[in-house]
């Protein structure tokens, strides 16, 4: 008999086991991979190079209590995310900023100078709704078309005008010379990879851990009080209301026989080929190797769910999806899948610790046991 069956083992299902079972909570963990982590999952290749399998996770957050909590299971190497985007024939530092400016087209502007260019060129939008109206906005049409515009369309399979401003909101746009790609307060990488963290948390006796498995392989088999769930939630509720659009990629692992590949850890293709961006993934890792691996990543329709895709026609069909989850007793959702938010890893962190403290709220106050 267990507490809970936590649905996933990535960031938002771990940080409920490790929780819960430090409470005392007897808990079994499930996932259909095999392996923890979910897409943060980490692991040496043939050629001996740490590599994300499933693309470049480089963990920043503004919370000194996420940050804390996840110290508990791991030293980091401190590293700043610096990306370069390949525009024009040239390598340009991105997000936009003054020296991308600059350089793109001949350019001696100053902050003042950049400040002035990026006014003249700004379109009055007001409030932006979408994407395009949210770059257009800041920077203007050239520079738009020349960073944003094809790379949202590869990556989306949509046009900016039909994205969310959140979406491209997540890169800002610079009148400095700051060229990290964040520029959150705690910005570093589990210094022995991100698998090695997750066994951390879930090393515990009230945990036990279910590989290569469905959970609803296990749910007829195994007794458990409550259900947190951290898979799709369309596919929970058998696509009830019609399946929820969640964009996959194809990743394309390469190893080469030098130790560097390219000038810097991720490089942008805006406007050329099918990948959106190509990783080298000694840059983030500090790993010494002769060798060195990298990862295309190629957008697709179908495969595995990466992201939910924030538009507003999606935001209603999640909302019917919630309406069910939350009229679903013993059963919470948790993390970017179930609960279709574009969240970065610390977000899902903060989702999950969250929960966690209203499960815990929830039992001290009625004393149930919600089974
Ligand atoms: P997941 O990690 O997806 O875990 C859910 C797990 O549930 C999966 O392992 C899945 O196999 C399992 N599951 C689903 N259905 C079932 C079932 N029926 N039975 C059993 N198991 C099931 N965030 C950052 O902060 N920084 C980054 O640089 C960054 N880069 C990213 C790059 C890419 C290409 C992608 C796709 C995401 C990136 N993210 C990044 C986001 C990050 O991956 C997520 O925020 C985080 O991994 C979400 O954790 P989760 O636990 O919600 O989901
Ligand atoms: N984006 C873009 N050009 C770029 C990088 C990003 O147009 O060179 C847009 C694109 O729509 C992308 C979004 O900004 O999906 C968010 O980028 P981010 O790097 O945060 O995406 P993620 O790492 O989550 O894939």
């Amino acid at each position: 008999m267990f507490d809970h069956l936590i649905v996933g083992a990535g960031f938002a299902g771990a940080v409920c086991a490790e929780r819960l079972a430090a409470h005392g909570r007897k808990v079994m963990i499930c996932d259909r991979r095999p392996h923890v982590g979910g897409n943060a999952f980490d692991h040496y290749d043939d050629a001996g190079v740490l590599v994300h399998a499933y693309g470049p996770h480089i963990f920043h957050t503004a919370s000194r209590r996420i940050f804390d909590y996840l110290s508990q299971f791991t030293l980091w190497r401190p590293y700043e995310h610096r990306v370069l985007a390949h525009v024009d024939g040239k390598l340009l530092p991105f997000p936009i900023n003054i020296d991308t400016v600059n350089m793109l087209y001949g350019l001696e502007l100053d902050e003042h100078g950049i400040e002035a260019f990026l006014a003249d060129r700004a379109e009055k939008v007001g409030h932006p709704r979408t994407s395009e109206e949210a770059v257009v906005g800041k920077v203007g049409r050239d520079l738009y078309e020349k960073f944003f515009r094809n790379y949202t369309r590869k990556q989306w399979g949509l046009d900016p005008s039909e994205l969310d401003a959140a979406v491209a909101a997540r890169v800002p746009a610079r009148t400095n010379r700051d060229d990290r790609y964040f520029t959150d307060e705690f910005q570093a990488m589990p210094l022995h990879g991100y698998t090695r963290m997750f066994e951390r948390m879930l090393d515990h006796p009230n945990i036990r851990i279910v590989l290569n498995t469905d959970w609803r392989d296990l749910a007829s088999e195994v007794k458990f009080a409550n259900l947190v769930y951290s898979g799709p939630v369309d596919a929970f509720f058998d696509y009830r209301h019609g399946a929820l659009p969640y964009r996959s990629l194809e990743f394309v692992f390469e190893t080469h026989d030098r130790p560097i590949f390219q000038p810097g850890a991720v490089i942008n293709y805006p406007n050329e080929h099918l990948y959106t961006r190509i990783t080298e993934f000694k840059y983030l890792t500090g790993q010494e190797h002769p060798k060195t691996s990298v990862v295309y990543e190629i957008p697709t329709a179908d495969g595995d769910p990466y992201y939910p895709v924030p538009r507003p026609q999606n935001a209603e069909l999640y909302r019917k999806y919630k309406s069910l989850a939350d009229a679903t007793r013993h059963v919470h959702f948790v993390g970017r899948l179930a609960t279709y938010r574009y969240y970065n890893m610390d977000q899902v962190v903060g989702q999950a610790l969250a929960l966690v403290d209203r499960i815990l709220g929830r039992r001290a106050e009625t004393g149930d046991r919600a089974a």
